[in-house]
Formats: structure tokens, C-alpha cells, sequence
């Protein structure tokens, strides 16, 4: 599959800008007031209790320090007719259902910020700490653990809620500019093993989306314009380490390498649709710290770039869709499962079975967030629950035909991995090995792409013109 990244648009006004200093202002010039209002906000949410850490099952005992702390970070824009949006990341394995629908529900009694512009974003990173509150996870002491989740949980709403209006507090005339470069350490990693199977290894034919997208954000009250925030993406499991201590992994250095070279800036990652790319090397604190700069220096290449300033009004829309399941396991079925399969489909089927009889029925499909957000005339941004592959990526930047289109997953809620129709097909951990470690009672249907897709199209074209 070929590259892709944001079109070419607006050659005139690019030419211009080119021929203009770097950062030099477009309403310095003399052209049309700040259309917008921005401020940020950060919070550090690395646990001060004891916890479990995410992402590696084979882990044995709980996290036993940091190494470099987690963040939550809040950017909220408002529009000239007055109307906000909020953007929260956060340097977490993902976000729970309960979480999303916590904060949403409170940022708009509070902050007047409605649910379908509220996007919350993770960088996955597998050095934080665990967030499930089921007695599943921990292989010792799991009441504690549970507790110690649920806890935390609960702490990090209240935080997210507060951090937003924080941002919305700081508000002032600013200008937003997109910009792009690329970086290459995000490689697929799903590598077909001759045997009609897939293995979890680099595979550098498969594909890739190596774009880093950045929007700039910036006071518009002198001519150079302060710069208050960057939001980055890069689609790309947070997966270089897999250790016993807290950290943000690549993204966290990249974050924080930002920040230093521009005091006083909020840094913020958003994981793109990296649920099949590794970064490669791995397993170092060093290559976490490499591959962190060399995301980091991928930002600033594309600071040196002509910008694409942004204009107009803020839309936005969110659906949850009934995401759904394959055809579902009989009681019959995960009877035997238990007794007779691997010992993860036996504790799979034991998890399935225990909410068959809490409930009486299994569901036949998932509260699936799709969210599309349109920053002015320029940009799309799609925001998709979950460990979404990087065909939707690449697929999404080739239909949608607007001037920017950037695609995260990640966001809004993390439930388990999100294939295409094409790795749904072939197999392996993302197309629905995966959901075995979790209480999924089965894997995706084939309709997935499917009904994501024509999700995606169908809330683009709500927001129209
Ligand atoms: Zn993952």
C-alpha cells in the first residue's frame, strides 16, 4: 500500500508563506483578527500508590518506580462564534468506557463543552499503570491491585475534569497551523510465517504510515506569536520498553524533549492508528530515549515547514455504532472450551461464562465511539475508539477530500484492537486472538471496516458545508 499523507493544498497561499520568515504571523501582516482562542493545561498523574503496571501479561509483580512520570495534558479552542473544543492526551495504555463517559458527562455540566467535542486520546504506553478494575489481571494479591485500579480511576476523572477547565480558564487570541514531516522507527509487525499464520516480529513490507502531524498552537497578540502548545501524532505502538518502572516510553521522551527545547510549551501525543507498527529496535531505556528524539526532531522538521494556518468555524460529531461480534459461543461451546482448550481459551471462556450467568445473554455487538472533528475549513480529524490497524489511516487519508485529514485511534475508548477487513482476514493477534485476554465473548465480525468506514463518511458529511 503507498504512503499517504495530507494533500497538497492552497498552493498560492503556501507559496507565500514560504517566502515569509518561519513563525512570522499571518494577521501580523495586517489580514483577519485571531479567529480563535486557545489554552493548556498539564497535570502529572503518575500513581503514588503501589500498582500493577499495563499492557504485558507475563508481568509478575507490580511497577517499582519511575523513570520518567506520566501526564495528563488538556488543550481547549475556541472558535470566533464562542464555541469550545477540548482535546485531552494522556501518557496512559488506553481509556476506559466508564472514564470517557465520566468525563464527558461532567465536562459539560461543568465547562459547557458538549460530549462530541470532548476527544481523549492515550499513547498506549506499556509503562503505565494497569486501569482495569476486574479481579483478572494482577497474578498476585489481585484484590489489592483491583483496588489500587479503581482508585486510581476515580482520581484520574476528577483530575481530567479540573485540568479542562484549567485550560479553558487560560484562554486567549491565538492562531493554529498545521504542519507535517515524517519519522521512521514505526515498523508493521505483523510477519507472515510461511505457515499461513502471522507472528509478532518486524515485517518491513507491510504497512506503515510514518507521518507526523502537528498542530501548532500560538498566541496571536504579537507579530512572532508565543507558542503555547504542540499536538503530535505518530501511529505506533508505545512499546519500546517493557519494564518495572513507570514511564511514558518514546512518546513520554518525545513529549518531554519538546517541552525543553521550548520552555514553556505543552507538548502533547496522539497515538495514530498503530495497533499493528512496533517501534524497532527495541527493549532499551536508550532506544526509548532515541526513538523519543528522533520524534521529537521529526516535529521540529516540520516547524521549519511552510505552515497551513487554520480558519473557520469548529464541528464536530460523535456516534457510539453497535460495533459486532462474530457469531457467538453456545454455553455448550464454552463449557468445553474450558475443560479442553489452551489455557487461554479455557480462562477466556471462563471470563465469557461468568458474564452468561451474571447476565442471562451475551451482547452481539459493542458501543463503538466514532468521533469526526473539523478545525476549521481545513482539517479533519478522526478519532477512533480502540487499537485501530493502519489501514483505516491509510484508507481514511486517501477518501476523505479535505484539505488536512488526520487520523487517530486510541481515543475515547480502548476496548481491544480494531483490524481491517483485510488483517481480519488474515489472522493472528489483532484480528481477534487479542480479545481472548479480555471478556470480549468473541472476536469482531467481518462487517467491521465496513461499518466503522461508512460511520466515519456518513458524520464527515453531517458537518458540512
Ligand atoms: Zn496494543
Amino acid at each position: 500500500m503507498p504512503l499517504s499523507h495530507p494533500r497538497l493544498w492552497l498552493p498560492l497561499l503556501a507559496a507565500t508563506l514560504a517566502a515569509m520568515p518561519v513563525g512570522s504571523s499571518v494577521q501580523a501582516q495586517g489580514a483577519a483578527p485571531p479567529s480563535w482562542k486557545a489554552g493548556a493545561a498539564s497535570a502529572k498523574i503518575t500513581p503514588d500508590t503501589e500498582m500493577w503496571m499495563a499492557g504485558y501479561a507475563a508481568r509478575t509483580k507490580p511497577a517499582e518506580g519511575v523513570e520518567l512520570d506520566l501526564y495528563a495534558k488538556a488543550l481547549v479552542i475556541e472558535d470566533q462564534a464562542g464555541t469550545p473544543w477540548a482535546l485531552v492526551t494522556l501518557d496512559l495504555i488506553g481509556i476506559p468506557r466508564n472514564v470517557r463517559l465520566f468525563v464527558a458527562e461532567q465536562v459539560e455540566k461543568q465547562h459547557g463543552i458538549a460530549p462530541e467535542r470532548l476527544v481523549l486520546n492515550a499513547s498506549h504506553t506499556h509503562s503505565g499503570p494497569e486501569l482495569r478494575t476486574e479481579r483478572s489481571f494482577a497474578t498476585a494479591d489481585p484484590a489489592k491491585y483491583y483496588d489500587a485500579a479503581a482508585a486510581y480511576t476515580n482520581k484520574l476523572q476528577s483530575t481530567l475534569v479540573r485540568l479542562i477547565g484549567e485550560a479553558k480558564a487560560k484562554l486567549e487570541p491565538a492562531k493554529l497551523d498545521y504542519c507535517h514531516a515524517r519519522c521512521g522507527f514505526a515498523m508493521n509487525r505483523r510477519r507472515p510465517n510461511g505457515k499461513g499464520g502471522y507472528n509478532n516480529a518486524p515485517n518491513p513490507e507491510g504497512p506503515v504510515d510514518l507521518s507526523v502531524p502537528v498542530l501548532r498552537v500560538a498566541t496571536a497578540n504579537n507579530a512572532g506569536g508565543k507558542e503555547l502548545a504542540f499536538i503530535f501524532g505518530y501511529s505506533c505502538h508505545c512499546t519500546t520498553l517493557g519494564h518495572q518502572r513507570f514511564s511514558g516510553d518514546y512518546a513520554g521522551y518525545a513529549q518531554q524533549y519538546l517541552q525543553e527545547a521550548h520552555p514553556g510549551v505543552i507538548s502533547m501525543f496522539m497515538n495514530g492508528c498503530g495497533g499493528d507498527q512496533n517501534p524497532y529496535p527495541r527493549n532499551t531505556m536508550e532506544l526509548a530515549q532515541a526513538h523519543g528524539r528522533s520524534l521529537a526532531t521529526a516535529v521540529e522538521a516540520a516547524l521549519t515547514t511552510s505552515f497551513k494556518p487554520l480558519s473557520g468555524k469548529i464541528r464536530a460529531a460523535y456516534r457510539e455504532i453497535p460495533l459486532a461480534y462474530d457469531t457467538l459461543p453456545t454455553r455448550e461451546q464454552l463449557e468445553a472450551q474450558t475443560k479442553s482448550g489452551t489455557k487461554l481459551d479455557a480462562d477466556h471462556a471462563t471470563r465469557v461464562l461468568s458474564r452468561l450467568n451474571e447476565t442471562g445473554s451475551l451482547p452481539t455487538d459493542y458501543p463503538y465511539p466514532v468521533q469526526v472533528t473539523r478545525l476549521g475549513d481545513q482539517l479533519t480529524w478522526v478519532t477512533l475508539g480502540g487499537e485501530v490497524v493502519v489501514d483505516y489511516a491509510l484508507r481514511l487519508k486517501q477518501e476523505i477530500k479535505d484539505p488536512i485529514v488526520w487520523v487517530s485511534g486510541y481515543s475515547n475508548d480502548v476496548m481491544t484492537y480494531i483490524p481491517s477487513l483485510r488483517v481480519w482476514k488474515e489472522g493472528g493477534y489483532e484480528a481477534g486472538e487479542a480479545m481472548k485476554w479480555g471478556t470480549h465473548p468473541t472476536r469482531w465480525s467481518e462487517r467491521i471496516e465496513e461499518q466503522i468506514i461508512a460511520t466515519v463518511h456518513e458524520l464527515r458529511r453531517s458537518l458540512n458545508p
